[in-house]
């Protein structure tokens, strides 16, 4: 069976002119699959009927199934637990702001990057997701609220670059004008930091936001919250978000999880602060989300303040990000870890 919802137009094109077919037969399925987002042949009904069942015998389209959904009563986020047709399960949630529906996707069934404070990346990496899944992460919550999502970061369970291509043909995909049509400055990246992978998705013609996971204002820091810098030094892993900007013009973020004792005092902002300084850089600070296997904390409120402030001193400007469905276990990876453990029941009754 042919994968058709992770092809672009003018793979999808060969695909049925081998078929002895013409080419607008693939901008009509292109149609169908990513602007009206159906889930099956039998909906493509200005197909010929033997066409449809061509397709159907030959090709398919992945289709995400809802196997749970946690609505936050305090701002409507919506955190989806999916199943994949190999029985994996993956989450995404919906974000409701002012400016629009934002969609986090994941990337990978798991992570292999081993971040401590992370919940997504505790059982390992599974495997890595088709385009046309983590398509349906996006289209499944659509067809699920009936609303248009305007936005996408790439923040949920996984590594981007380390499932680099499978990404950016998600990316081409869903900015195509024939079919999701989203805008560029609406879609982040978010990685861990991979020097290469970073300077070669400057060169692919699709400039989308990046952000980078820094979380340490050095390499001593940040060793101990994320494996990954054991690879790569902050040296590197800056200068190619210097490349990418220079290459896109998008200013990169640089996220920093704010953990209690371990990044979160004055002279580590000072630290960060120093290290910054000179760039078009925005800091977006998160208070770190405590997962159940780990004993990382939140700074309290006031040491956030003076963080924030001292990084204001050497002229950065840092947001403090907005925590989102609290109630609902937000944090990456959490939902589906309280689904691996309980099965499915424990995650629906929790
Ligand atoms: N692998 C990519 C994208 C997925 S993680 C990356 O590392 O950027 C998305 C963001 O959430 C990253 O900045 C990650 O470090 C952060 N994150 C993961 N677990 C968290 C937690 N418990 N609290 C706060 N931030 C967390």
């Amino acid at each position: 069976m042919t994968d058709i919802k992770r092809m672009t137009r003018e793979e999808l094109k060969c695909f049925l002119s081998e078929m002895g077919e013409k080419a607008f037969r693939a901008d009509q399925i292109f149609s169908w699959i990513h602007e009206k987002r159906c889930v099956s042949f039998q909906e493509m009904t200005n197909l010929s009927k033997t066409l449809r069942e061509q397709l159907y015998k030959t090709a398919e389209l992945p289709v995400l199934k809802i196997e749970d959904l946690k609505i936050s009563a305090l701002d409507g986020t919506r955190k989806y637990l999916f199943s994949l047709s190999d029985g994996n399960v993956i989450e995404s949630v919906l974000m409701r702001y002012k400016f629009g529906n934002s969609v986090c996707v994941s990337s990978q069934v798991g992570c292999r990057m081993g971040c401590r404070f992370c919940a997504s990346t505790i059982g390992g990496v599974v495997r890595n997701l088709k385009a046309s899944e983590i398509l349906d992460e996006v289209y499944a919550i659509e067809r699920d609220t009936g609303e248009n999502v305007s936005h996408v970061v790439v923040m949920g369970s996984g590594e981007p670059f380390d499932n680099y291509e499978e990404v950016v043909r998600f990316l081409r995909l869903l900015t195509d004008p024939a079919g999701q049509n989203m805008s560029r400055r609406n879609i982040t990246v978010s990685t861990c930091g991979i020097p290469e992978k970073i300077r070669r998705f400057a060169e692919e013609d699709i400039s989308i936001q990046l952000a980078l996971s820094l979380h340490a204002p050095d390499d001593g820091i940040r060793k101990k919250l994320m494996p990954v810098a054991n690879q790569y030094p902050l040296k590197d892993v800056l200068a190619a978000c210097d490349a990418y900007f220079e290459k896109t013009g998008r200013r990169v973020t640089y996220e920093y999880a704010l953990v209690r004792d371990v990044n979160a005092d004055v002279s580590s902002a000072e630290k960060l602060g120093r290290l910054l300084q000179g760039r078009n850089a925005l800091v977006n600070l998160i208070p770190v989300n405590s997962i159940q296997e780990r004993s990382y904390e939140k700074p309290d409120r006031e040491a956030l303040l003076a963080f924030q402030n001292a990084l204001a001193k050497y002229g950065i400007n840092a947001t403090i990000r907005r925590e989102m469905g609290a109630d609902i276990q937000g944090a990456c990876g959490q939902l589906r870890r309280s689904y691996l453990e309980n099965g499915r029941k424990g995650a629906l009754t929790e």
